[in-house]
Order: structure tokens, then C-alpha cells, then sequence
């Protein structure tokens, strides 16, 4: 039996032939001296004219470019989260890297459930349960990882009113799955009403280009705090290599080259997905708009003993389970701050998705519910 993997958060294509070419081009070129901190003026300007095209207005001095999206997100905790008593609310389920990073600075992580019975919504009335005046950060994730949820732009729009009333609350948009979407068009928080003063988006290369070894992220958040941030990057790593910059570019420019094959792939994949989990008795999901994952929901199996009797209590156990016996895995709801799940990527070759669903068909047919 091979090793099957949808545990990863990477997807398997190969990065876009344009990035390919003018990375290797510019490095022959001799590209290879310092640039500047904040990122080379032609990809901070390709991504203004990137969002110009989304009726967004921003200027280059509110740009940063980062070697990865958690870079981007490492500068903000520092920068902005300055005291112990400092509160970071993020909606969970959410990416477990943010939890990681916030071991290595100020501030603690305030957990706001959301749940599959309501799709994942975050209602106006809860966020307000959890703001107060030590809240220094709302970090969503839209799309989301892991629930494939997408934020409407009225869904947005009402959060941004409840935000507002806090003058030291940042909203943090983690979008790195922004090109990624199936059901209908995206709008980032940057293109929602109002002041955006306190708003920052956080993006990066590594999903909807398949670029994560490239190590390419940005942030576009008000010049000031863009300001600090940078200052932050050119003091510890300097900035980000300036030929894979310019690969950046070649990927951004031609999008709507690159994108829509993948799209197409991740398209199909879903329904693939979405039709063996169906095949499964007791096995609830909700189908993402976004990103390349299901989160689907495993406590009808749980607890549960193995055919050799072995109980699983949790998703972190069936996922080992099913890692040892099955050759199949799957990441733990318990690292996304939902016990009971798993996320499974369907990024990955058409065949390797068809065994995949098949493998796991057969491991929780032979588990037997304890009570
Ligand atoms: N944010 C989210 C929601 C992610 O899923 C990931 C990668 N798993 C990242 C950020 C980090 O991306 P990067 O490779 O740009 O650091």
C-alpha cells in the first residue's frame, strides 16, 4: 500500500511555467544583490495594479513584501501586540500556524467557536461577546482553512461595524486562499466599506500559484504600520530575494493564464470529494467555497474500537489509526480547535483522491461505535 497524504496544506501542482521562466532569468541575469526592504518597486506595483483591478485603491507604500505569509503575520503579532494583557480573537476552526506563532510573542489567543450546524458563520453577536478593550487584533481567514468557508462582503461589512467601536482593534484578513474560490466571486475585506485604517490583508504565493517553497507572502495594511513592519524585516532578514520577486510578478501578471487551469482541476476535484464523503454513512460535511479542503465531522465514530479492539477517543487517535493501517492521512480536527474532525486536501492527483476516499469508506466501515 503507498502512502497516501492530504494532510499537507500544499497543493501538487507545479509552480506556473511564467514564475518558472523569469525567476531563472533574472538569477542568470545576476540578480543577486541586495534590494530593498520593503520589496522591489515592479512586484509591489504589480500588486497595486492587481487589486486596482478589484476596485481597490491602494498606493506601494502600503506593501510589504515577506518571505511567506507567516513572515507577514509574525511582523503584525510583533509590531502591534505590545502587552500581555494584548488579545487576539481568532474564529476557530482556524489554521493551526497561528496558535504557533503567537508562542513566540505577546498577547494570548482568544478562540471564537464557530460550527458546521451554521456553516461556519460568525454572527455579529458573538464577536461582540468576546471584543473588549484589551482586543488588539480580529484575525479571519477568508477562505478559511480548515472549513473552506468565504466571508460574503455584507457578512464582512457587518463585522467591520462591530470592529470599528474598538480604536485598538486591527482586523487581520488572512486571504492567502483568495484566488481559490468556487461559488461566485471573492471580495477582500479591503474592498468593503469604510475606514480602513485599522485594516490589514495578509497574502502570499504559496496556495493559489502553488509556490509555498518559494517563500513569498505580502501584506497591504495602512503605510504606518506597513512602516514598522518593514522596519522589522530589514532589521532580521533584510528582505525577500529579488529574483523570486520577479518571479512573483510573472505569476501575478498572468493569472488569468495560470489560474483557471488549477481552478478548473480543484474544481472537479471538490465534486469528487464531495461525492465519496456522501458515500459514507454518518459522516456530515460542509462543502467549501474556498481553499482546497473538507473538514468533515467523524464524532458519529468516536469513540470507537478498531477490529482488534484497539478504542479510538479522539480524531487525533483515528487519524494515527488510519496513518498506521490505511497508509491514509488526515490532520487532526484537534490541531484547528475542533475536536471530532479532520481535514482532508483534495490538491492532489485525481487517482490518489479516488483511493484516498475509498481507503477511508472501508477503515470506518470496520469500526464499531462504543458508547
Ligand atoms: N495562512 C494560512 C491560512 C495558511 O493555510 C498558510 C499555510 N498553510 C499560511 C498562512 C502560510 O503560508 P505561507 O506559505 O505564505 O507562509
Amino acid at each position: 500500500m503507498t502512502d497516501i497524504n492530504l494532510a499537507s496544506g500544499a497543493s501538487y501542482f507545479r509552480s506556473p511555467a511564467p514564475a518558472i521562466r523569469t525567476a531563472i532569468q533574472a538569477l542568470e541575469a545576476g540578480a543577486t544583490g541586495h534590494g530593498t526592504a520593503e520589496g522591489i518597486p515592479e512586484l509591489r506595483a504589480a500588486l497595486v495594479e492587481r487589486y486596482r483591478q478589484e476596485a481597490i485603491d491602494i498606493t506601494p507604500e502600503q506593501v510589504l513584501i515577506t518571505p511567506g505569509s507567516k513572515q507577514a503575520l509574525f511582523y503584525l503579532f510583533t509590531v502591534l501586540l505590545q502587552q500581555d494583557s494584548n488579545e487576539v480573537v481568532v474564529p476557530t476552526p482556524a489554521w493551526f500556524g497561528f496558535q504557533e506563532l503567537m508562542g513566540y510573542c505577546k498577547g494570548k489567543m482568544i478562540q471564537l467557536p464557530t460550527t458546521a450546524a451554521s456553516d461556519f458563520s460568525l454572527p455579529t453577536s458573538a464577536l461582540r461577546q468576546v471584543l473588549n478593550e484589551n482586543t488588539r487584533i480580529l484575525l479571519l481567514t477568508n477562505p478559511g482553512n480548515p472549513t473552506g468557508r468565504v466571508y460574503s462582503k455584507q457578512e464582512l461589512e457587518e463585522l467591520l461595524e462591530v470592529t470599528k467601536e474598538y480604536p485598538n482593534l486591527y482586523v487581520i484578513s488572512d486571504e492567502i486562499y483568495d484566488f481559490v474560490t468556487y461559488d461566485g466571486p471573492f471580495t477582500s475585506v479591503l474592498a468593503c466599506e469604510g475606514d480602513k485604517e485599522r485594516v490589514v490583508v495578509v497574502n502570499g504565493f504559496s496556495k493559489s500559484f502553488a509556490m509555498s517553497d518559494w517563500r513569498l507572502g505580502y501584506l497591504v495594511g495602512p503605510q504606518e504600520l506597513v512602516k514598522r513592519c518593514t522596519a522589522f524585516q530589514a532589521a532580521t532578514i533584510a528582505g525577500v530575494s529579488k529574483f523570486l520577486q520577479k518571479g512573483a510578478i510573472a505569476a501575478i501578471q498572468e493569472r488569468d493564464q495560470v489560474l483557471p487551469s488549477m481552478l478548473e482541476v480543484l474544481q472537479e476535484n471538490r465534486t469528487l470529494m464531495a461525492s465519496g464523503l456522501k458515500e459514507i454513512p454518518h459522516l456530515p460535511f460542509f462543502v467549501p467555497q474556498g481553499a482546497y479542503y473538507f473538514f468533515p465531522d467523524f464524532s458519529h465514530y468516536l469513540p470507537c474500537s478498531t477490529p482488534t479492539s484497539h478504542i479510538l477517543n479522539s480524531s487525533i487517535e483515528l487519524c494515527a489509526y488510519l496513518t498506521e493501517i490505511y497508509k491514509l492521512q488526515l490532520s487532526p480536527g484537534d490541531f484547528f480547535g475542533l475536536p471530532g474532525h479532520a481535514r482532508m486536501s483534495f490538491a492532489v492527483e485525481r487517482e490518489v483522491l479516488a483511493e484516498a476516499l475509498s481507503r477511508l469508506k472501508e477503515a470506518l466501515a470496520g469500526l464499531i461505535q462504543s458508547e
